[in-house]
């Protein structure tokens, strides 16, 4: 079937392929901040935020497979990483090597709606490269985020993620 003219199971439009992604525009702590509140205490760009120098954001993307697709589909979320290994992302920021470096350990900093708590979820950060965003894999087997990053989903799958905003 021809994907780009497949009727949407949601809403019965047709999209192209690329136009919707499930995206996360800051974590979820800066998004609930009051407006003077966070202008005071957050460095924030779209790549990473700071929060009171305690909170350290890094914005990422969660790569799922899909049934008779050869793309992922990413979701584009955040995640709070430690301050230590905060810097070491920094300095590797312009690194072509990068993706050498081990992964770290994360924690999920968004809430996807409709499934069970994803904020605060544990995780493990991949860097792929200076101008591809860090790769997140979901590490607790128990969440149904875990089985459709590893068992993979199918467009009908898609179609829920992209009509959650
Ligand atoms: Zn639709």
């Amino acid at each position: 079937m021809n994907e780009e003219r497949r009727i949407c199971s949601v809403c019965g439009e047709f999209h192209p392929q690329a136009e919707m992604e499930l995206a996360f525009r800051r974590p979820d702590l800066v998004c609930e901040l009051p407006v003077a509140e966070r202008e005071a205490d957050c460095l924030e760009s779209d790549d990473i935020c700071i929060l009171r120098k305690e909170h350290y954001f890094i914005r990422a993307v969660l790569p799922m497979p899909v049934a008779d697709r050869k793309e992922p589909y990413r979701i584009g979320l955040w995640v709070e990483v430690d301050k230590v290994d905060f810097q070491r992302v920094h300095a590797l920021w312009d690194d072509p090597a990068q993706a050498d470096e081990p992964p770290f350990a994360v924690r999920i900093a968004n809430h996807i709606p409709q499934l069970p708590q994803t904020l605060g979820l544990s995780a493990s950060l991949q860097l792929t490269g200076r101008t591809t965003r860090p790769e997140i894999s979901i590490g607790d087997p128990a969440h149904p985020l875990y089985t459709e990053q590893q068992d993979g989903i199918d467009m009908g799958r898609i179609d829920e993620y992209n009509h959650l905003f």
